[in-house]
């Protein structure tokens, strides 16, 4: 599994997708570009998301609030005192972990010991494997299990607060050991903020500490009592943005999974008090919903329901997606109550309250959040549709199956000679089509090359234009999944191509 991924990532590189950050500077850690292609498919992601929330409910609307906000929002916010992450250093090698990821990435080897006996076993005694009655009876799953509840147990427990002599208590106790210098030189786990800041202001005695957001969601907020008296909107009704956020994350990993700078897709929900947990309920169908329509595999998906909750929420979810390292969060579901408007209130001194006219009084909203990680969905789409097949003459090709609505380009025209007037007719089609949908035209190289190439880029239609086109009209069109291909009339291409790419 993480040949598949080293493999995708560097398919991100060679073909347009993904690059490190300043390339030619050697890259920055954890900070990465989209490049020709990504940016079409990360265009089309926000584009996939925007029309549902925001264009198909009418109690939903959009905001593009500012990176830079007054520094008090995050006071208010809680994240000046409490955005932290719990850090350790090794002494050796010199270098910085998350001591929470430590104590999982822990847990995951009681995890992985037990998978390795039951494949073990299921190998052995095939059909007649009783995989639960393994799990009950088998000493060393037994023992292993245990050892993973007591860990887990005493995890969540030290994360409460957090208590950090705790954490570092359970890296000792586990001998956990360093991934690169494999001792146990460990310093004492301490806290560490994940907020960036910069300055404001053009003299020195003038400048002024800001923050760059780490959530979209405070821009909203702040905007709560703007769009609901000029949008005269009424309980219950969804504000949406999609933007950056930043976060000074300590031990960057996974690629374009966790980085320094990144793209949330984000909405507030507010509702009466007391309805949040049916709007939570509903949100959370909605948004699983959302999601297998792209197709990518129901099974692909799963609730991780948190039992521990931040402090402003009464419950949470987080989507997950099954990644080649693992089933890891791609979106967050949050009842965070009226926590958020309430502080606001507090911190700015106005009142930021609803009408209700029906009840003919003003209360503070309740809000449930659903924030999606742009990145994290690229990262999966990515994931999914990366696919190597076995071709039947002998060879192979590299195909990204990517949800058709979500490719980047949609149709590549390809004259199959670079001559003869089928370079001429091939982009008359191409300007038939562009208005349309994302339309390429291809003419160098053989027919076979052009095909591997739309293949890697995931392009779900190839028409080839030959000699027989001047004379009918008519064109090959190629289906990227199956390979198959069939005569079709030009007038026809856009009607075929607009009923499976349209979002
Ligand atoms: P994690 O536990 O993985 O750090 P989180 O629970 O802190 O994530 P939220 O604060 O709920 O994440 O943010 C909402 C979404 O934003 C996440 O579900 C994820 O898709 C995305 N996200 C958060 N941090 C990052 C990051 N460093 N890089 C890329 N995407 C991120």
């Amino acid at each position: 599994q993480e040949d598949v991924f080293k493999k995708i990532v560097s398919h991100c590189k060679e073909y347009g997708f993904v690059f490190p950050s300043s390339d030619i500077y050697d890259g920055l850690a954890a900070v990465y570009d989209y490049g020709q292609n990504g940016v079409e498919l990360k265009n089309n992601i926000k584009q996939y998301w925007w029309q549902s929330m925001v264009l198909l409910h009418s109690n939903i609307v959009g905001i593009d609030a500012s990176i830079f906000m007054h520094p008090t929002v995050w006071k208010a916010s809680g994240h000046v005192d409490a955005f932290n992450d719990p850090l350790i250093d090794n002494r050796d090698s010199k270098k910085r972990y998350r001591a929470d990821n430590l104590i999982e990435d822990q847990i995951g080897k009681y995890e992985e010991k037990i998978a390795k006996e039951v494949a073990k076993a299921a190998k052995k005694f095939g059909d007649s494997f009783d995989e639960a009655k393994f799990r009950e009876t088998n000493p060393r799953v037994l023992e292993n299990q245990k050892k993973r509840d007591e860990l887990h147990a005493r995890y969540t427990e030290a994360m409460q607060g957090p208590d950090l002599e705790a954490l570092k208590q359970i890296i000792l106790d586990e001998e956990i050991t360093d991934p690169i210098s494999g001792t146990k030189n460990w310093t004492d786990v301490r806290q560490f903020n994940l907020m960036f800041s910069t300055e404001v202001g053009a003299s020195a005695e003038a400048t002024n500490k800001i923050y760059l957001r780490p959530e979209t969601a405070q821009g909203i907020f702040v905007n709560f009592l703007n769009v609901q008296k000029t949008g005269r909107m009424k309980l219950p009704f969804g504000i949406c943005q999609i933007g950056k956020a930043f976060r000074n994350e300590i031990v960057a990993r996974q690629f374009v999974f966790r980085m320094r700078e990144f793209e949330q897709m984000e909405m507030q929900f507010f509702c009466q008090p007391g309805t949040e947990m049916k709007w939570f309920e509903y949100w959370k169908k909605h948004r699983l919903a959302w999601h297998e329509a792209l197709g990518m595999g129901d099974e692909n998906y799963r609730f991780h329901d948190h039992e521990k909750l931040a402090h402003y929420a009464n419950a949470a979810t987080d989507i997950e997606f099954h990644m080649p390292f693992g089933f890891k969060e791609v979106e967050g579901i949050h009842s965070r109550t009226d926590f958020d408007l309430s502080q606001h209130e507090k911190f700015s001194g106005r009142q930021i309250k609803y009408f209700d006219p029906e009840r003919n009084e003003s209360y503070t909203p309740y809000d449930v959040e659903t924030s999606i990680g742009v990145d994290r969905m690229f990262l999966s789409v990515m994931c999914h549709s990366y696919t190597e097949e076995q071709l039947e003459n002998g060879s192979s090709r590299v195909v990204l199956k990517l949800p058709e609505p979500l490719a980047p380009v949609k149709c590549a025209v390809l004259p199959l000679v670079n001559k003869d007037g089928l370079p001429e007719k091939a982009q008359e089609i191409v300007n038939s089509l562009k208005f349309h949908f994302n339309t390429h035209m291809e003419a160098k190289d053989s027919i076979g090359k052009r095909y591997r190439r739309q293949d890697a880029i995931g392009t779900p239609f190839c028409v080839t234009v030959d000699g027989d086109t001047l004379n009918d009209n008519t064109v090959t069109l190629r289906y990227r999944d199956s390979m198959k291909q069939e005569r079709v009339p030009v007038e026809k291409l856009r009607g075929i191509i607009e009923d499976r790419v349209s979002i």
